[in-house]
């Protein structure tokens, strides 16, 4: 830290991303990207033309992908805000909303703590269960804003879209947040919702089921009072917090519908092999809804499990936090990748054994 940085400043605790080592090529199963590539339609779209209009500024509101998600989801228009990527959605959130405090799961998205700290926001964390579920019933009547990853970060275990109900009616003084980076490989969407409740905002994002991590696109669906309120944090922020280009992409890409199903379609398939796999194996995997799996066997620990596949050119997560630091966490790759995951998760656990 400077010499000139403020008290503030030196006790921020920003994120750590997933680790992208370039010392040599690896497995990359470890920040839960989409394997498959970027919609080809999407990528078409970014012709020389547009390239050259590169000239002009980007359209701060947004209007043909706001459009595009309008029509995908069968909302109007003012109920949608597009972001740059999801976090940026959830720090508007937790700067529009989070003064009367946020709670959340012990075990979920690390990017919400960061945030509660930047904006001075008082934290509650509401323990999972024993066996990582959420209890809907805990999260009533909180008169604060109460936030959910469904399915949840880490775990990758979802909430049932009654319980989600559940939560969003039984908090009509505050606002719900329901951040639904990996809804797509769950199946249960709560953006219908919005329609009946005023208080529920929910976060999407383009960076996992759509395959465009790296354009940094994200959107908010929401009443549109929410969106205006939104608004007004974004327009003093980076009106143009959107460029072109991601923008082109996001539009083409939810409008590639075959391409989208097909995907998310393999990844659900490839994570029930996986999971099977594991389990034969004699791991414990936490029952997923998403794009990841967090799994513990009694034979390895997870920081050296972790550390035995990235000799072996596989990188996955692993979390030092107490609950979990026994577990790994494996994005779903390609079935060659997880192939490729499995044999060198045969080679490790019989050098143990
Ligand atoms: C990946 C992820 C995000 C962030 O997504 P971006 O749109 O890439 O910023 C948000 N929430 C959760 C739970 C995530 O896992």
């Amino acid at each position: 830290m400077s010499r000139y940085a403020p008290t503030k400043l030196n006790k921020i605790a920003p994120y750590v991303p997933g680790e992208q080592p370039r010392d040599r090529s690896y497995i990359k199963l470890n920040t839960n990207e989409n394997p498959y590539y970027t919609s080809a339609r999407a990528v078409e779209s970014i012709t020389k033309e547009v390239l050259k209009n590169l000239k002009r500024y980007s359209d701060p509101e947004c209007r043909l992908l706001v459009e595009a998600i309008a029509k995908y989801y069968n909302v109007q228009n003012e109920n949608v805000l597009v972001t740059n990527g999801s976090d940026e959605a959830l720090a508007f959130c937790f700067q529009a909303y989070g003064g009367f405090g946020v709670c959340y799961a012990d075990v979920t998205y690390g990017f919400y703590d960061v945030l509660a700290h930047l904006y001075d926001c008082p934290v509650e964390h509401i323990p999972l269960k024993e066996d990582f579920t959420i209890c809907a019933d805990e999260y009533l009547g909180k008169k604060k804003t109460v936030v959910i990853a469904n399915p949840n970060a880490q775990t990758g275990i979802a909430l049932g879209i009654e319980d989600i109900e559940k939560i969003v009616e039984g908090n009509a003084e505050n606002i719900v947040i329901v951040d639904q980076a990996y809804v797509d490989f769950f199946g249960q969407n709560a953006i219908p919702l919005i329609k009946k409740y005023k208080n529920l905002i929910v976060v999407n994002t383009f960076s996992k089921s759509r395959s465009l991590a790296g354009a940094r696109a994200g959107f908010v669906v929401a009443d549109s009072e929410l969106i205006a309120d939104l608004n007004k944090i974004k327009y003093s922020f980076h009106p143009y917090n959107v460029n072109t280009l991601s923008m082109l992409l996001a539009k083409y890409a939810i409008e590639d519908e075959d391409y989208f199903k097909e995907t998310v379609e393999k990844i659900i398939a490839t994570r029930r092999r996986l999971s099977a796999k594991l389990n034969d194996l004699g791991f414990e995997v936490l029952p997923s809804s998403s794009n990841f799996v967090l799994a513990r066997t009694p034979l390895i620990d997870g920081g050296k499990l972790y550390s035995r596949l990235k000799d072996k050119g596989i990188l996955v997560r692993h979390f030092s936090d107490k609950r979990i630091a026994g577990f790994v966490r494996i994005t779903i790759g390609t079935e060659c990748e997880t192939d490729a995951l499995i044999g060198a998760l045969e080679e490790i656990l019989h050098e143990k054994g």
